[in-house]
């Protein structure tokens, strides 16, 4: 059997499919929110967790250019954090000129997905940023 050319997320919290979105790990006790995997909520100390699923339209709250980055990195872009619904999220800042006078606080964005790569096998592995919506 020839297994389909697959798509994994970059990032465990992404997901995928008609709508791609993120999710995120919520404390059941506070609220708190976290991408990654936690023992134990770093707010209240809880140990019960939810995932839920974040909008995927937000506003900009930081941002800034990155110019000097690993080599093979494309520069400059734009490193932000983007408030998805009251979650703050880093992301890059894509389809937007990587300066100051196209990027702006407050500016509303929305998720975007993209391929990064393909390995032998045809899985391509998929990313995701924050295009001006
Ligand atoms: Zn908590």
């Amino acid at each position: 059997m020839t297994a389909a050319p697959t798509r994994v997320p970059l990032v465990d919290y992404l997901v995928l499919g008609d709508e791609p979105h993120l999710v995120a790990h919520e404390c059941t006790a506070c609220g708190a929110r976290f991408f990654d995997r936690r023992n134990a909520c770093a707010s209240c100390s809880g140990t019960e967790f939810t995932t839920v699923p974040l909008a995927t339209d937000g506003a900009v709250r930081a941002f800034t250019i990155v110019s000097f980055a690993a080599p093979g990195v494309p520069v400059p872009y734009v490193a932000a954090l983007v408030d998805c619904g009251g979650t703050s999220v880093r992301a890059n800042l894509v389809d937007v000129e990587p300066d100051a006078d196209h990027v702006a606080l407050g500016m509303p964005v929305r998720l975007t997905t993209f391929p990064i790569g393909t390995d032998e096998a045809g899985t391509e592995a998929v990313g995701f940023g924050f295009a001006p919506a």
